[in-house]
């Protein structure tokens, strides 16, 4: 099943192999996948003011360095992470209650999100993307995805949208990134993946996919490459040979 793209001018082949990947013998890539919370939009505050509520409502400690800890961990993980840390142990009907209650001051919260939550440079990287004839994926684990990407306006750049309404198996596993890459018709070898979180990175590589990891190497040791700007990418370098920057000669 493949996505039809719309108000797109781009003829004929749009991805010729570029020199270096002829050179390497590596596939251009077609397809370039991004996870949604830190690669193109932050909402991590929004997500900490949520947890923070309902810590502060039981009187659990929560602060910032607790809080990163969740990164893209699935919303009953991160609970669970931070009775963990207070020492509190409930019923699982409490603890799902609980979660449903953050998702709620959540959701609330996202009404508010606006584009300075938006990662510096990310649409007009997606735009040259675009530009490029690239197809583009949206996977993300948040079932609130949408809310985001209609509040935004960034839905508009992907051809085919994952969100946690999708899969069942969260990343670490490749589930995710393999049926974006299914419904885009493009075969692993094809794909790049934007990712943010050690376990996205995981979940890239076990889908047979290049990765470029959002972030300090000192964090993503499992990505073979990362960036903290995308006006610093080498686009034709990128769709060519999955390096975001061209190699020397
Ligand atoms: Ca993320």
């Amino acid at each position: 099943m493949t996505f039809a793209r719309g108000g797109d001018d781009t003829t004929g082949n749009p991805f010729p192999a570029g020199p270096a990947a002829v050179l390497n013998g590596s596939h251009p890539i077609c397809a370039v996948l991004f996870d949604l919370d830190g690669v193109i939009v932050f909402t991590d505050r929004y997500h900490y003011l949520g947890w923070k509520r309902l810590a502060d409502e039981n009187g659990w400690a929560f602060d910032e360095a607790l809080n990163h800890r969740l990164r893209g961990i699935p919303r009953m993980a991160s609970l669970a992470v931070i009775l963990d840390h207070n020492g509190v142990s409930i019923s699982k009907p409490e603890r799902q209650e609980l979660a449903a209650r953050k998702n709620s001051y959540y959701r609330e919260l996202l009404k508010t999100v606006s584009h300075g939550d938006l990662y510096p440079g990310a649409v007009p990287f997606l735009e040259a993307l675009r530009r490029r004839g690239a197809k583009l994926g949206l996977c993300s684990s948040s079932r609130n995805a949408w809310t985001v990407l209609d509040t935004l306006d960034l839905a508009r750049f992907f051809d085919v949208v994952i969100t946690g309404h999708d899969f069942e198996r969260p990343k670490p596993d490749p589930q995710i990134f393999l049926l974006a890459a299914e419904r885009l018709a493009v075969p692993p070898g094809g794909c790049i993946v934007f990712e943010d979180a050690f376990s996205g990175v995981q979940a890239a590589l076990a889908a047979g996919m290049r990765c470029v990891g959002v972030g300090s190497p000192e964090t993503l040791t499992n990505a073979a490459q990362t960036v903290t700007a995308y006006e610093a990418i080498d686009v034709d370098a990128l769709l060519g040979c999955g390096q975001v920057a061209a190699q020397a000669p």
